[in-house]
This record gives structure tokens, C-alpha cells and sequence, in this order.
């Protein structure tokens, strides 16, 4: 099949480039962000391939639809920036790589937390300029703390798990849908209320939709033990990001970890490091020392990279062969069967 890859990196030529070994694929690799200004490099092209910050909205998703694209193959597991509604109404499949990276995206969370806690972010800096002072780098004993995991699906349940066991922590988990297994090895489910209120540390693991777009807010904000910090890998718009910087103002919020942003579009995945950053909010984030941001880099390991290529590469096949695909998020012929539990 030919298909067009919209933001491209090296890294992604990479990894497709071994996917692709033996198959009959051709892939048309392009820098540009999908978008109403670029959707016209896709005309003829009966694929398209993107990534989380590319936009296929209901104009693009129609101009797509005009132009011969069929399959929208994501090369990521969320697909909030996907208008399913206009995918089905134009006849365009979009698929997904439901899991690429659980491991790495957890281990990640963990990694904010314990720089954050133990500020070896601070730390690395002053070292580096002779200065062993420790003032200011005073951490905490994960060690019997109270942690709250919100989304308990593939990276969650991870998460949980090595809080737990592997660093002796209490764990109050949130989900619309508790998993019996780790209720039984010992997270306890509670209400988002009372994880909120009873928590020194929140992860968030749930993904980005209707309900849960600004589930962390001024007053669930409000809710949280005070000094409480709080982890995002999963979508920048499950926190409002002033309420957020209020909070850390306030000292209500204690320290912040984000992998991701409300507004990254315009900002991860380039280096900017030149420019003048235009968004306020993000550069009043930068700002604070307790707040440590990565650029959507939780899922970026060698495994992960190989498997969303693998994967992409298969959905293709599959799709070219069948005109379905089992990682279809929406597709005429399969909907019944798979999209129906997806709400993300
Ligand atoms: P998953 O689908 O396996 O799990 C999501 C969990 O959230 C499910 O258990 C679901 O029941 C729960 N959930 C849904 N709605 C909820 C709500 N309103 N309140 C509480 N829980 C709710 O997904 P996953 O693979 O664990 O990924 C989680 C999120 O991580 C994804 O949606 C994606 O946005 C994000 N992610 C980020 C990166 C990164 O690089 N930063 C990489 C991969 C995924």
C-alpha cells in the first residue's frame, strides 16, 4: 500500500525501515504536522500515518476522505486528536497501536517522581558548577506514603505495581473499571474523591476524554493533601494548567511532573531551544523549581519505537488484505466487535 507519513523524525524512518523489511509497503516520510494548512500532501495517498499532536479534525478528515485516503493507521495508542465521528461518516478506518511501551511510560512516571522527590534535577545543575550545598534538595521516603494511580489500564496497572511493591508504598487506585487482580495483590479502589484527598503523590494514567478533560482542577485541586505532587503522562489536557500553576503557587500542589501539555503542539517533538517560547502558561511552568516537564518523551525507548512500527506495519497489511483491522478504533466492517469499549 502507499501511504504517507506526516511528522516525521530519523528515529521514525528507523524503526519502519527494519518494519517494513520484505513487505511490498511503500512510505512517503514528510516532517509536516497533519493539518487543514497540509492535508493536501496526502491527496492519492489511500494511507495516511500520524502521530499524537497531528490533527485529523472533521475538516481534515473530509478533505482526506475527497482526496482517496481510507485508513487512518495512528502510530500511537490514544486518538483523541482523531474526529471519529467524521471517520465514520466519510468511510475512513483509523487504527491504532493499542500498546507499545506500558513498561516504558510507567518507569517513566516513576522517573519524574523520584527526580522530583529527591531533585536531582536541582542537583545535577549545581554539581556541575562545584556546588555541593544541600540545602533546598530535602526529599522524602517513598517508603509507606500513600499513592494514588487514576487509570488503572496497561500503564497504570504498572505503575501501581512497582509503587507498591517495589517501593512499599500504599496504593489508592481510581478506575471506572477496578481490575480484580490488583485489588487483590493490594491496591485498594477507592472514589476519585477520597484518592484525591488522601493522597502525597497522583499519577495519572486514565486517558483524555469528555469526562475526564480537566479532571484535575481548582477545586478537585482544592481536594489534595496540601504539599501533594502530582504526575501527568498521559494527556496534557486532564489537568487545567492554570489551576495547576495556582496551586503550586499556593503550595497546595508541591511538586509537578508532566510529560505532557495542554498545549504541546505547538512546542514538543522540535528543538525550540533558539525561538522565544509565545506561551506564557508553559514558560510560567518552567520557571518553578519544583516542576520538572519532559517533551512526550515517557513512551521514547527501543522497544516501544519497534513496536509501534511493527504494529503500524501489520495494521496496514491487515487493512490492505481485509479491509479490517483488529487494532481498528473505528472501522465499518469490525465496529461492532471493537469500538464499542473504547472511549478514548
Ligand atoms: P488503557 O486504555 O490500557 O487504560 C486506561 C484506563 O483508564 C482504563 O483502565 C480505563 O478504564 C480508565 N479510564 C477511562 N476513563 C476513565 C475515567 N473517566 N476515570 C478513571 N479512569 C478511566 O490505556 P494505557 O495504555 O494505560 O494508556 C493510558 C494513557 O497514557 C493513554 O490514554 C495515553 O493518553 C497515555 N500515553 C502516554 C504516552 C506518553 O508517551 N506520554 C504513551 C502512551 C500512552
Amino acid at each position: 500500500m502507499k501511504m504517507i507519513m506526516f511528522n516525521t523524525k530519523k528515529y521514525d524512518q528507523q524503526s519502519f525501515a527494519q518494519a517494513l523489511e520484505g513487505s511490498k509497503h511503500t512510505i512517503r516520510y514528510v516532517e509536516a504536522k497533519l493539518s487543514i494548512e497540509t492535508v493536501k500532501l496526502a491527496a492519492g495517498y489511500e494511507c495516511i500515518c500520524i502521530f499524537v499532536n497531528d490533527i485529523a479534525d472533521a475538516e481534515v478528515i473530509r478533505e482526506l476522505a475527497e482526496n482517496g485516503t481510507k485508513f487512518i493507521a495512528l502510530r500511537c495508542a490514544g486518538f483523541n486528536n482523531v474526529d471519529l465521528h467524521a471517520a465514520r461518516k466519510h468511510g475512513v478506518c483509523v487504527a491504532r497501536v493499542p500498546e507499545y511501551s506500558p513498561f516504558g511510560v510507567a518507569e517513566h512516571a516513576l522517573a519524574l517522581m523520584m527526580s522530583l522527590n529527591r531533585k536531582i534535577h536541582r542537583a545535577y545543575n549545581r554539581v556541575r558548577e562545584a556546588n555541593f550545598a544541600l540545602s533546598g534538595l530535602l526529599g522524602f521516603d517513598l517508603h509507606g506514603k500513600v499513592a494514588g494511580v487514576v487509570g488503572t489500564g496497561k500503564i497504570g496497572r504498572i505503575a501501581a505495581t512497582i509503587l507498591n511493591k517495589g517501593f512499599g508504598c500504599k496504593v489508592l487506585a481510581y478506575d471506572k473499571y477496578p481490575d480484580a487482580a490488583l485489588a487483590e495483590d493490594g491496591v485498594e479502589y477507592v472514589e476519585l474523591e477520597k484518592l484525591l484527598e488522601s493522597c502525597d503523590i497522583i499519577t495519572l494514567h486514565c486517558p483524555l476524554n469528555p469526562e475526564t478533560h480537566y479532571l484535575i482542577n481548582a477545586s478537585s485541586i482544592r481536594l489534595m493533601k496540601p504539599g501533594v505532587m502530582l504526575i501527568n503522562t498521559s494527556r496534557g489536557a486532564l489537568i487545567d494548567t492554570l489551576a495547576v500553576i495556582e496551586g503550586l503557587k499556593s503550595g497546595r500542589i508541591g511538586s509537578l511532573g508532566i510529560d505532557v501539555y495542554e498545549e504541546e503542539g505547538d512546542l514538543f517533538f522540535e528543538d525550540l531551544s533558539g525561538e522565544v517560547i509565545q506561551d506564557d502558561v508553559f514558560a510560567r511552568l518552567l520557571t518553578l523549581p519544583n516542576v520538572l516537564v519532559t517533551g512526550h518523551q515517557a513512551y521514547f525507548t527501543l522497544e516501544a519505537l519497534h513496536n509501534i512500527a511493527q504494529t503500524t506495519v501489520q495494521n496496514i497489511t491487515e487493512y490492505e488484505d481485509n479491509h479490517t483491522c483488529a487494532n481498528a478504533v473505528f472501522c465499518d466492517r469490525i465496529r461492532a466487535s471493537n469500538s464499542s469499549r473504547l472511549t478514548q
